[in-house]
């Protein structure tokens, strides 16, 4: 158990927008213990606030997306893995467009600049939701399951009938040392036809060789290769680690996913939140944040929020 932690400093990078392809840049800022991670507008005037909570989730089918307050911010899935995944509790995102910006596809990047910035701790204790009994989501071979374990782990399989792929399955054990390492570098990925099919239907303009693992039908475009052999499945987790953080607090249990995505995941944070007799929380400084959590899967969400200087 520890305390909330938020960055020390502010940070800022800019790049392009997968879908969009238009040019964006995020600055990281310092937020308050009970903020969470929460984007503010750049383009407003009054510094609109979307929290990461899974009510603001939209729909999407390419990527992670959260909408309210007056706007809405895409593929927010890699940066907050990489917030997630180094243990960053609190945090004001500014945005300057629609979309986070996509760097080199994976998380790694993100990683920097929070290491950068530096992480402290805050006078608040940071509450865990630990599991207590399994929860399952099922979609005909699509499966994620939750269920109790003394430390957060994560387990993925995938499966595809490529050469470099094949069954793939890895074990994860969370922390920020493992994810900087282990998770972190590894790229978004896809496939040759399906990418092509893509970019016919107008999507995915930000998308080169530089920010995704491109297959063809025996290897990668890709000149540079790949960084991990099972690039793909740790990319896998990595999507997991950013979409179960809209629960809005670090999870304990193990979760265990085959051939799994960001609409299985993000109906898995629903469901846990919906069955509050399936798990507790741990660590909690009072009982009224224990309450508006279980409720609405955050803990505090303000409308507007100090503009950077
Ligand atoms: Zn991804």
């Amino acid at each position: 158990m520890r305390n909330q932690q938020t960055l020390a400093s502010t940070v800022t990078c800019s790049g392009v927008g997968l879908h969009s392809g238009q040019p964006t840049s995020i600055t990281l800022r310092p937020a308050p213990p009970d903020t969470g991670v929460v984007f503010v507008n750049c383009n407003s005037d009054v510094g609109a606030c979307l929290s990461v909570s899974i009510e603001h989730r939209v729909p999407t089918e390419l990527c992670t997306a959260i909408m309210g307050n007056g706007f809405q911010v895409q593929t927010i899935e890699h940066l907050l893995a990489a917030l997630s995944g180094m243990g960053i509790d609190n945090a004001f995102v500014d945005v300057t467009a629609t979309e986070v910006p996509v760097m080199d596809g994976s998380a790694a990047p993100f990683v920097r600049l929070i290491q950068s910035a530096g992480v402290v701790a805050q006078d608040q204790k940071q509450p865990f939701l630990k599991i207590m009994a399994p929860i399952e989501i099922i979609e005909g071979s699509k499966r994620v399951r939750i269920e109790p374990s003394s430390t957060p782990r994560i387990t993925y399989s995938i499966h595809y009938p490529h050469p470099l792929i094949k069954t793939q399955t890895y074990a994860y054990d969370c922390s920020a040392s493992a994810f900087e390492h282990e998770i972190a570098e590894a790229r978004t990925f896809g496939f040759l036809q399906e990418v092509q099919a893509l970019w016919a239907r107008g999507l995915g303009k930000g998308g080169t060789l530089d920010n995704t693992v491109v297959l063809s039908g025996d290897g990668v475009i890709n000149q540079s290769g790949l960084r991990f052999d099972d690039e793909f499945v740790r990319h896998k987790i990595l999507d997991l680690i950013g979409d179960i953080s809209l629960l809005g607090m670090p999870f304990i249990g193990h979760i265990v996913a085959d051939r799994s995505g960001h609409a299985l995941h993000t109906r898995l944070v629903q469901q846990i939140l919906t069955q509050p007799d399936k798990w507790v929380l741990l660590n909690a400084d009072s009982p009224a944040v224990a309450t508006h959590t279980a409720t609405y899967g955050t803990r505090h969400q303000p409308a507007v929020a100090p503009k950077a200087s």
